[in-house]
């Protein structure tokens, strides 16, 4: 079976087709298709379309995905707030101190505050 082939059975299966249709489409053994998406099927999170390999079927569910679960967007990782003691996720960075720029800058403020 060519990675084409693999291609088209996840697009019919996505269609509702049937193994043994998809099996006729592409001119594969029944048995060939049919082990094959009992190995590979998945479904997208989002929508439940049939994917392989992939948590999501398209940009657009992943983001709606991600959206939803912003805590475990990959990449991310937990920070303290400094000012307002909030836990949050963003992505890694050594500046990254604060839950949000009203924080940001409150503590600019108060900065200032204390080099006078
Ligand atoms: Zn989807
Ligand atoms: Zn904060």
């Amino acid at each position: 079976m060519t990675d084409a082939d693999k291609t088209q059975i996840i697009k019919l299966k996505a269609n509702g087709y049937g193994y043994r249709k998809i099996a006729a489409e592409l001119e594969l053994s029944e048995n060939t298709v049919k082990s094959f998406l009992k190995r590979n099927s998945d479904a997208c999170l989002v929508c439940g379309t049939a994917v392989i390999g992939r948590k999501y079927c398209s940009d657009k569910c992943r983001m709606t995905w991600w959206r939803k679960h912003p805590h475990r967007t990959s990449g991310m990782i937990e920070y303290k707030c400094e000012m307002c003691e909030k836990t949050f996720f963003a992505y890694p960075s050594k500046a990254r101190r604060y839950c949000s720029k009203a924080c940001y800058g409150k503590s600019c403020r108060k900065e200032n505050r204390n080099d006078k």
